[in-house]
This record gives C-alpha cells, structure tokens and sequence, in this order.
C-alpha cells in the first residue's frame, strides 16, 4: 500500500486539528484521523510523567516513569496496565519502531512529543509501515507536536506546570457530567470523587519574610510533593497564587480524608529550604451530579474558610460542617 495522499487531504488535516480549542480535544481529533488512514490499524496515545523519588534510607533519587493513557478514565484503576509500553525502548529517540519483515514494513512505531510545559507524550501505532509513511507520519506529529506547545501555554501554569483554573473548569464540569448520570451517589463507595481547596497557611508571611523567589521556591516544592503524594488517577491544578486544587477519585469518604490527611502531614513536616517550615490548610467536598461545578468548589472553599478560621494547617470536610448554624449558614439559603 502507498501513502498515496492528496494536497486537499493535508489540508484538511492541518485545519482540523488547528480548529481544535484544548489539548484533550486535539488529542482526540488527532487520533481520529490516524484511525481513518487505510494502513494504520491502531493508534493510542499516552502521557508520560517522570517522578522523582526518594528511597527512605538512601540519598540519591530514582527516576519512575508513570503512564497515562488519554484519555484517562478516571473511574477505573488500571494504573500498572501500560506500565510496560516503554520496556526496552530509547526513551531519548523521537521514534522507536518495530524490526522490519522481509518487506521492509514496519508493524509498530513509538513517536514520542515532546517539548511544551507538559507531561512527554508518545503515540504508539500498530499496522504496516514503510519509510515514506513514517516519513508523513513523522510531519504529522510536528504539526500535533507545535499545537500541544501553543495548548500547554494556555492550559498550564507557568510556575509548576501544573493545570490552571481554566483548565480546572473544564475538568470538574467533565467529572460532575460523569455524576450526572446516576441518582445517588454513595459518599463511602470507593468510587466517589471528591474536590479539595488548599491554601497555603500564612504565605504572605513567607514573602515577606524571605523575599518572593524563596516564595516561588516554596510553590514549586509544594506542586512536587502534590504529585508524589496523589495517585495516577487524581487530578491536579494550580488553582492561583499559593492556593491548589485536587479532584480525588475513586475514594471514599474515609479514604478521601486521610489522603489529605497525609498530604496536610507531608507538607508539615518537609524542611523547605530556607523557609523552614510550612502548613496548609484543605478544604474538601464531595463531587455530586446535581450541583452547579461552581457551587460544588464554593462549597470546597467554605471548608477552606472553616479549616482557616479554626486554626489552619488541617483538614475541613463541607459535609461535616454545621451549615446551618455559625458563620456558614448565608451560602445554604438560596433566594432566587
Ligand atoms: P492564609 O493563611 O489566610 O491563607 O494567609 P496567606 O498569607 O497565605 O493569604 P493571603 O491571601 O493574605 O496571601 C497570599 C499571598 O500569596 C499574597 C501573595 O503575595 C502571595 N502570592 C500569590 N501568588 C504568588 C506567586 O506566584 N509567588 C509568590 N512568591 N507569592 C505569591
Ligand atoms: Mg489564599
Ligand atoms: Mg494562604
């Protein structure tokens, strides 16, 4: 079979994928036309995310690749599955393929992307390919790889990297749809999903104290320790300024407490440095279906207030609160 394309059918590509508004919907777009051309039988696209770990005991780090299928879903755990997609590759090469038949034709092909302030991302296709389509497959990733830069730019915080709020809007209103579907929602089944607020206890101090680079430091570190400390299957965002926000799935009630429990302890007890110590304070909320996203992170916040007003440095359920006695009672009365 040969590549065989027109200069419309470029074109054609080339505005579609340009029309695409977010990373994710690129991402889908982009895969939808690798499934249309004739000699590709499958294409999956995965994230890959580098972590650096300490092993207790020891001084050095060990690099850990996690990866991520896209498009997550976020109510399965199948975080081993493609663990072993990268086994014996060149993770440094732009193209990893297959040993060729007697034809010449490859059966397999890695491309990786990389660049942008995101995670590596790699597209692994399985089907029949000679040099000339590799060579076309090879412009196309260009072309997806310079898009995902622009995506990143907009999509990603500058400083840690991580998601933004606007990013964070399209997320939380994707995980609320997902609820939308069902009736009830059991607060203690393993596969809730819950959102957290947390804001760093008395930051403003840290910048005065110590100057805003040290700050800056302090929120880098921060963003670190958020993605050790959660799993494959969270979300995570740089909500603004020193304040993040985390879409917990797959746990219950008690599960989703003591995880940000463990985080809260976590940040108590890191030695930043310089700045010495550091607290946060966490407010969370159960993920509902009914709920406007907005008043489902209002009320994240509320719990926020309430972690801040009685003491900082722990961690305030919404549902736990007494809404309708105290200071929290004005956000339950609706009007209008
Ligand atoms: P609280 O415990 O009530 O949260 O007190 P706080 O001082 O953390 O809260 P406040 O909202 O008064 O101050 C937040 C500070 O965060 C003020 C601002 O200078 C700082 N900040 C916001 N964004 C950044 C940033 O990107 N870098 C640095 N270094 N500081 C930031
Ligand atoms: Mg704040
Ligand atoms: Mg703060």
């Amino acid at each position: 079979m040969s590549v065989n394309l027109t200069v419309r059918q470029i074109f054609s590509w080339t505005i579609r994928l340009s029309a695409q508004p977010d990373y994710q919907a690129l991402t889908h777009k982009f895969l939808a036309i690798l499934a249309e051309i004739p000699w590709i039988d499958s294409a999956t696209a995965y994230e890959i995310y580098n972590h650096e770990r300490k092993k207790p005991g020891e001084t050095g780090t060990v690099h850990e690749l996690l990866i991520r299928r896209f498009p997550l879903d976020f109510t399965r755990n199948d975080e081993q599955d493609p663990n072993n997609l990268l086994d014996g590759l060149n993770h440094s090469a732009d193209l990893n393929l297959s040993i060729p038949d007697e034809s010449g034709s490859y059966a397999w092909a890695i491309f990786s992307i990389k660049g942008g302030s995101g995670p590596e991302r790699v597209i692994h296709l399985e089907g029949a390919f000679k040099q000339e389509m590799l060579e076309l497959l090879g412009n196309l990733r260009e072309i997806y790889r310079n898009l995902i830069i622009l995506h990143d730019t907009k999509e990603r915080d500058v400083l840690t990297k991580l998601p933004n709020r606007q990013s964070l809007d399209a997320r939380l209103l994707e995980v609320c749809e997902h609820y939308s579907d069902y009736q009830t929602i059991d607060k203690q089944a393993e596969k809730s999903s819950w959102i957290a607020i947390l804001d760093i206890d008395h930051f403003k101090r840290v910048n005065d104290n110590f100057g805003h680079l040290y700050g800056d430091e302090v929120l880098l570190i921060f963003s670190q320790l958020l993605g050790k400390c959660f799993r494959y299957n969270d979300f995570l965002f740089r909500f603004g300024g020193e304040e993040f926000v985390v879409i917990l799935n797959l746990a219950s009630q008690a599960t989703a407490i003591a995880a940000f429990n463990r985080f809260r302890k976590e940040i108590a007890n890191y030695h930043f440095p310089t700045v010495g110590q550091v607290t946060v304070s966490i407010g969370l909320t159960h993920v509902n279906g009914i709920s406007m996203p907005s008043t489902q992170l209002d009320n994240a916040d509320k719990a926020l207030y309430r972690a801040k007003d009685s003491g900082r440095n722990r961690v305030i359920l919404y549902e736990d609160m007494d809404v309708l006695t105290g200071d929290d009672n004005s956000g339950e009365v609706e009007l209008f």
